[in-house]
């Protein structure tokens, strides 16, 4: 069989057979009903993970943040995000679908914004304007680069935002791995935010489901628009199963990822034509431009030497390292990284 390394994403993992052993012998009930105890044990554990209330497992981690952007606000209200958030540009128009939103978007630099930015966003109330509810944070941010938010920045933008009586979503699709890179502790980061939605299907491996944790009382309310937007599941506990191993053998091993994202960014960095300053990769995503022929175009011509990524632009690539891809299967594609980008 030909080799193939997978850079595409961090969702592309298979399940280890420990997490599909754990899969296989789940204690399941319906959930819909409340009698999955395998879904009760990982809510509750999540809970205690962020240091939150409650937890509510979903589908996706769109779901999380849609259910958020639901119960945090009416139609007609108005939402503050960053112009390159998922849950704004990768969520097929979620916001203003689901729950008769707007996005009021803010530019940030990789992602993230400061509390200037916050405030040069906010308008007085007045009957022309919609009023502003909520304000959401990506940590790291997918479209950044994987950046990592600095804690003090987030605290600055949560002060602001509760100055003006601004709620606080924090999508944390990949908060583990900020949490592992940065040494701060995931419940530090989310005891600035109302809610904070955790996906366990990225670098964690997990098959499939998201959280969204929060207060008792905006979970109860998540959990009947979750019904609502179809996201009430059944015997989920094999799936709640998968997620629970991820979260309990999955999280320390991210430094790993990490080790080969900067690995594979030193070595890119010195091919002709990248433009990749590898201070910037802090986490699992590697993104860099080329300039002497189109990212697709690279794109193809590094597939047909199996090594699959991904154009996010024009003339930009994305690497992301993941569980399935090892030290060995990381040196044999910068091999094939190096053949392609010398031709
Ligand atoms: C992947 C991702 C999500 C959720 O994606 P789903 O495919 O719906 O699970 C949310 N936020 C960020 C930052 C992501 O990278």
């Amino acid at each position: 069989m030909n080799r193939i390394v997978d850079l595409r994403s961090d969702t592309i993992t298979q399940p280890t057979p420990a997490m599909r052993q754990a899969m296989a012998t789940a204690v399941v009930g319906d959930d819909v009903f409340g009698d999955d105890p395998t879904v009760q044990e990982l809510e509750a554990r999540v809970a205690e993970v962020l240091g939150k209330e409650a937890a509510l497992f979903v589908p996706s981690g769109t779901m999380a943040n849609q259910l958020a952007v639901r119960v945090h606000t009416q139609p007609g209200d108005e939402i503050l995000v960053e112009a390159q958030a998922h849950l704004y540009y990768y969520e097929a128009g979620a916001p203003a679908a689901l729950s008769g939103v707007t996005c009021r978007c803010l530019n940030g630099t990789r992602g993230l914004f400061t509390a200037a930015d916050l405030e040069a966003a906010l308008r007085p109330a007045d009957v022309h304007f919609p009023p502003t509810r909520l304000v959401c944070l990506e940590n790291t941010h997918n479209r950044g680069g994987g950046k990592i938010w600095p804690l003090p920045q987030v605290a600055e933008v949560a002060g602001a935002a509760r100055q003006h009586d601004l709620r606080l979503h924090l999508d944390g699709a990949r908060l583990w791995n900020a949490s592992v890179a940065s040494g701060v502790a995931e419940r530090e980061y989310a005891a600035l935010f109302d809610t904070v939605a955790v996906c366990f299907s990225k670098g964690l491996g997990a098959p499939v489901g998201s959280a969204l944790a929060g207060p008792l009382e905006l979970m109860q309310r998540a959990r009947r628009f979750r019904k609502q937007f179809g996201g009430g599941m059944r015997q989920v506990g094999i799936l709640a199963a998968g997620a629970w191993h991820a979260l309990e053998h999955h999280r320390a091993r991210l430094a790993e990822d990490h080790r080969h994202a900067q690995r594979l960014a030193l070595a890119l960095a010195e091919l002709p034509g990248v433009e990749l300053d590898p201070a910037t990769v802090e986490t699992n995503i590697v993104r860099f431009q080329v300039r002497r022929q189109p990212a697709a175009a690279v794109a193809e011509e590094l597939r047909a030497q199996g090594i699959w990524l991904l154009a996010t632009g024009p003339d930009t690539l994305r690497a992301v390292t993941n569980l399935d891809v090892s030290a060995d299967d990381l040196e044999w594609a910068i091999g094939g990284f190096r053949r392609v980008l010398h031709a």
